[in-house]
């Protein structure tokens, strides 16, 4: 079970085969090998990368 590593939400959608979504704060996560790369969706739809705002072991998935 994924947990958020921004907002500890539990409450992650399943949007691709290796993409998730937090509906507490709205971050994207993919998964990737056993680490998650965080994304934020901008307004106009975009991506930026949340992954300088956690440490490594915060997106260790476990
Ligand atoms: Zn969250």
């Amino acid at each position: 079970m994924l947990q958020c590593p921004n907002c500890k939400s539990k409450d992650i959608g399943k949007i691709g085969s290796q993409q998730f979504y937090c509906w507490s704060c709205f971050i994207e996560m993919t998964v990737m090998g056993n680490k998650l790369t965080v994304h934020q969706v901008e307004a106009d739809g975009s991506l930026s990368s949340l992954n300088d705002l956690f440490t490594e072991d915060q997106r260790k998935i476990n």
